[in-house]
């Protein structure tokens, strides 16, 4: 409405009077809300066709509205990588939240058991007996049982019990605790959902699913058979379905899609499954060196690790980028081609998403080219 439009532009969201993409004030991190919810809607029909539950990792978003969307799509709940970030969509009313690292220290621990008494369904991961004893010390004194899974290192040593009688003990010593309740367990092959190569992910796969049933029958025969088998991502997700050795997977990069993803081939098909909905819109705001000219969204405005980004929109084909800095980016024409002028808006594709979300404050939200809504980062920054 105009009301809105004119709340937005007193906000320094928009530059003109419009709602729309094209008056966005950049740099700006964009969401396509039709590819989203496409995403979203895909991944569901896929885990309902193999019989597998979805509890999308929230790491990627940050976002109250979308992991709201997420569960009304079926899915369980979200998962999040800090306590903070389960903090944040707690506050936010998301009531099934998972944390997937430990929580180890005492002051973390007070505010996990508070979280735990506000959200009607909290789990967290534990990979060492201590840590099970501290959270079974805090759940006891504050009079509600927390839920726990046990984390398997696939291989990686970035988290995890390292072996699988380290992980029957654990679940074992969990079991025992009346004031943890023991869930399940979780196996994140982090290494393996980046394999650019389908078949090649799929065989190193194959070999880490074997080390992980071999677990699960030493659990069985302990009685500990687990209810919950928890892991996969975007990258692993299909061989993951087809193994079916997960009960539910905790896929988070999907529902935007980064540059890294796209190039590989997720389901062994020639087409990209997802869309590329998580976009940055910039501005050229220097065009006096011939064939390049510099936008306005450098380091400060994506995560960069993964190298610069590809241009969506806005530039001939066969354009390219790099880095200028910390608030700008140079994007080159092909030879004998004209780069975009002065002021024109380019469309650029976050080299990875999740670290690239955490720079931003909101979601600039839009349908074709309106502006429809901007839904707050959630839980920017709250990595502790
Ligand atoms: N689970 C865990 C423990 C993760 O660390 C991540 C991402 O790094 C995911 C799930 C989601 O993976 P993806 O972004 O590949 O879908
Ligand atoms: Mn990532």
């Amino acid at each position: 409405s105009e009301a809105t439009s004119e709340a937005w532009r007193l906000h320094g969201h928009l530059i003109g009077q419009q709602g729309s993409r094209g008056s966005l004030n950049t740099p700006a991190l964009v969401l396509d809300l039709d590819m989203l919810d496409r995403n979203i809607a895909e991944m569901a029909s896929f885990a309902k066709a193999h019989n597998v539950k979805l509890r999308p990792h929230s790491k990627t978003h940050k976002s109250a509205d979308i992991a709201r969307r997420q569960i009304a799509a079926g899915a369980l709940g979200v998962c999040c990588a800090k306590l903070g970030e389960a903090e944040a969509l707690g506050e936010a009313g998301i009531q099934s939240l998972h944390i997937t690292s430990p929580v180890v220290t005492p002051q973390a621990i007070q505010r996990l058991v508070e979280l735990n008494a506000k959200v009607s369904d909290l789990m967290l991961v534990v990979d060492h007996p201590d840590n099970a004893e501290a959270l079974a010390a805090a759940a006891a004194k504050a009079g509600k049982p927390l839920t726990v899974i046990v984390d398997i290192d696939p291989g990686i040593h970035r988290t995890g019990t390292a072996s699988p009688e380290a992980t029957v003990a654990l679940a074992q010593k969990i079991a025992n605790f009346r004031s943890l309740t023991y869930a399940g367990v979780q196996f994140y092959c982090g290494r393996h959902q980046h394999i650019v190569d389908f078949k090649q992910r799929t065989a190193e796969i194959k070999e880490r699913t074997e080390y992980l049933q071999g677990i699960l029958a030493k659990l069985e025969e302990a009685g500990l058979k687990p209810g919950i088998v928890t892991g996969s991502g975007t990258g692993t997700h299909y061989i993951d379905a087809k193994i079916g050795v997960f009960t539910e997977l905790q896929v988070g990069s999907y529902v935007f899609m980064d540059h890294d993803y796209n190039v590989c081939d997720l389901r062994g098909l020639d087409k990209p499954t997802f869309e590329q909905a998580l976009q940055i819109d910039a501005r050229v705001v220097s065009a006096n060196a011939p064939g390049m000219v510099t936008v306005d969204a450098g380091l400060k405005a994506m995560a960069t690790e993964k190298g610069p980004p590809v241009i969506l929109k806005g530039a001939v084909y066969g354009s390219t980028t790099r880095f200028m800095g910390d608030e700008h980016l140079a994007v080159i024409a092909p030879e004998g081609q004209a780069p975009p002028k002065l002021a024109e808006q380019v469309v650029l594709t976050p080299p990875h998403c999740d670290p690239t979300v955490n720079l931003y404050e909101s979601y600039h939200v839009v349908k074709g080219d309106t502006l429809v809504e901007i839904w707050p980062v959630t839980a920017r920054g709250r990595s502790r």
